[in-house]
């Protein structure tokens, strides 16, 4: 059986004094961790202080993006080393707005998935299809690859801990869910591709989670499907009683 994973992306919102109050606020209230992994997933800035408030109690820390590099000249950019040290849980890897915007590609994604495991990282590896590609009929094709080229190389046991979110760009900040079977049987297609390119064993437990306008209305519909096991959550992850309904649905 697959933990639920529900996982808040504030993306560029939020200034540090009210991410930690929203930490604060929510910590005794999200259900334990053996129910569902909660996370936050915020910019950089909130890191240390959220990552305070939250230790000790059931909420689990993430970052957006990071570099694959542990140290070195590379201005502006973030290492896992740097992420490591304050005791982060996950990183979000390959979102669809940095590949979009900030040019992340399939081997940055790889490079940066590997880079999150040396470094006791969980990764959340985005994949998804924009709507020009799902209306041509080719999302399994394309998501399909994304997925392959941002496993590649990992042992069966680093496998098997990969978040996998489903992320159809034009479902993202529209309003526009994907309904739940289309979402599920893209996640179902996902881990096949898994089961393919490691083993049955590894597919079953790897946590797919569904992204594009999640909120309390429609994730009960969406978790209820055979292979989401959580959702990424944007939107309705900035308001705290949103979020409480969200996770407490996990
Ligand atoms: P929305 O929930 O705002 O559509 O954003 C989804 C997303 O991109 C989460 O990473």
């Amino acid at each position: 059986m697959r933990k639920p994973i529900i996982a808040g992306n504030w993306k560029m919102n939020k200034l540090v004094a009210e991410g930690a109050r929203f930490v604060v606020d929510i910590r005794e209230k999200v259900p334990p961790n053996e129910e569902v992994d909660t996370v936050v997933c915020a910019p950089f800035v909130h890191i240390p202080f959220i990552s305070e408030a939250a230790r000790a109690y059931h909420v689990k820390i993430g970052a957006q993006n990071m570099h694959y590099e542990e140290s070195g000249a590379f201005t502006g950019e973030v290492s896992p080393t740097m992420l490591e040290d304050l005791l982060v849980d996950y990183v979000i890897i390959g979102h669809s707005e940095r590949r979009q915007y900030f040019n992340e590609t399939d081997e940055t994604v790889n490079k940066k998935t590997k880079a999150a495991f040396e470094h006791n990282l969980l990764p959340i590896v985005c994949v998804g299809e924009s709507l020009e590609q799902r209306e041509n009929n080719e999302t399994v094709d394309f998501v399909s690859g994304q997925v392959k080229k941002a496993l590649d190389g990992l042992s069966d046991e680093q496998a098997k801990q990969v978040v996998i979110a489903y992320e159809p760009i034009w479902a993202i900040g529209t309003g526009k869910t994907a309904t739940s079977e289309e979402a599920n049987e893209v996640c179902k297609h996902i881990r096949e591709v898994v089961k393919e390119a490691y083993s049955e064993d590894v597919s079953e437990a790897v946590r797919i989670q569904y992204g594009g306008s999640v909120k309390p209305e429609n994730i009960e519909e969406l978790l209820g499907m055979s292979d989401i096991d959580g959702a990424l959550v944007g939107g309705a992850s900035l308001k705290e009683d949103a979020f409480l309904k969200l996770v407490e649905a996990g």
